[in-house]
C-alpha cells in the first residue's frame, strides 16, 4: 500500500486581510522505499502541505493517511503518540534540546513516549550518522552537520514508515549539507522508508527520486529522476 496519501487537501488560514487559501486541492500517493522533494516559491504553500501531512497541523479539508492511519481521525493525544512513534522529523533549525546531550536528544521521542531506551540500540544509530565519538557532547559543541545529523538520528529510531524533512540543508554548508542528503538517502534507499522533503535547493532535490512543483496550493508539475541541472 501507499506509505502516505492525501486526497483533495486544503487549507485556509485566516488573517486580518481575509481568508489565505494555502492549500488549494492536494492529492498525492506515495509509495515505500519513495523519496520526494517538493519545491515552490515562497508562499506556496510547502510548509502547510508537510504540516498537514505529517500531523502537525489539519486540514481545512480533505483527507491525509499516513502509514495507514487517518490523520483526522484520531484526538490530539492519539495523534501526539503517533508522531512521535511513527513518524521522523527533521527541521532546519534541528531543533536539538539545548540542555541535552546528543544520546539524550536522539533519544527524546522515546523518553516522551514513555518507552524504555535500549541504549545498544541508540548508540547504533548514532554511529550509522557518525557521532560515535560525541554521544556526550551538547548541541552547541557541534558543528551545524553534526547537529542535523543528530536529528536525523532522532528521526530513525524509532524506525518509522514515513519521514519529512523541511529544509534539512537549509543552514548547513556545502559539506554538511552533503552528508546529511546521504544520509538522508541513504534511510530511503537502504531502509525502505518514504520520504518527503522541502526544499529550495536544487542540488538536495537531485537526490530524490522525483519532485513536486507547488505554486499558489496546488501541485502543478513533476519531474521524475531530477539532476541538479534539470530542477535548477
Ligand atoms: P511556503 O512554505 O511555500 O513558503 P507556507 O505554507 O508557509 O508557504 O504559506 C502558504 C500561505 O499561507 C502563505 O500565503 C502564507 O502567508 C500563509 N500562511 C501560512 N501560515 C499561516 C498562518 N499561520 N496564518 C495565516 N497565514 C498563513
Ligand atoms: P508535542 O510536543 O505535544 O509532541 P508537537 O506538535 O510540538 O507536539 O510535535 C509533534 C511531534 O513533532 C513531536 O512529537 C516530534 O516528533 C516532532 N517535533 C515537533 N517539534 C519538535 C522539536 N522542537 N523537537 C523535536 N521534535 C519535534
Amino acid at each position: 500500500g501507499h506509505a502516505l496519501r492525501l486526497d483533495m487537501v486544503t487549507k485556509h488560514y485566516r488573517s486580518p486581510g481575509g481568508t489565505v487559501q494555502a492549500l488549494n486541492g492536494v492529492s498525492l500517493a506515495l509509495e515505500d522505499g519513495t523519496f520526494t522533494a517538493v519545491m515552490g516559491p515562497s508562499g506556496s504553500g510547502k510548509s502547510t502541505l508537510l504540516q498537514c501531512a505529517a500531523g502537525l497541523d489539519s486540514p481545512t479539508s480533505g483527507r491525509v493517511v499516513v502509514d495507514g492511519l487517518e490523520m483526522s481521525g484520531g484526538t490530539e493525544a492519539q495523534l501526539t503518540r503517533f508522531r512521535r512513534g511513527r513518524i521522523g522529523f527533521v527541521f532546519q533549525h534541528f531543533n536539538l534540546l539545548p540542555t541535552l546531550t546528543v544520546l539524550q536528544n536522539a533519544t527524546l521521542q522515546l523518553r516522551l513516549a514513555g518507552k524504555r531506551i535500549d541504549r545498544a540500540h541508540a548508540v547504533q544509530v548514532l554511529t550509522r550518522v557518525g557521532l560515535t565519538e560525541r554521544l556526550d557532547h551538547l548541541p552547541a559543541q557541534l558543528s551545524g552537520g553534526q547537529q542535523q545529523r543528530v536529528a536525523i538520528a532522532r528521526a530513525l529510531i524509532t524506525s518509522p514508515r514515513v519521514m519529512f524533512a523541511d529544509e534539512p540543508t537549509g543552514a548547513l554548508d556545502t559539506r554538511g549539507a552533503r552528508d546529511v542528503l546521504a544520509l538522508l538517502q541513504e534511510a530511503v534507499r537502504i531502509d525502505g522508508r518514504t520520504l518527503v522533503m522541502v526544499t529550495h535547493d536544487p542540488v538536495a532535490a537531485a537526490h530524490a527520486d522525483q519532485v513536486l512543483f507547488l505554486a499558489d496550493g496546488r501541485l502543478v508539475g513533476r519531474l521524475a529522476d531530477p539532476t541538479a541541472a534539470a530542477v535548477a
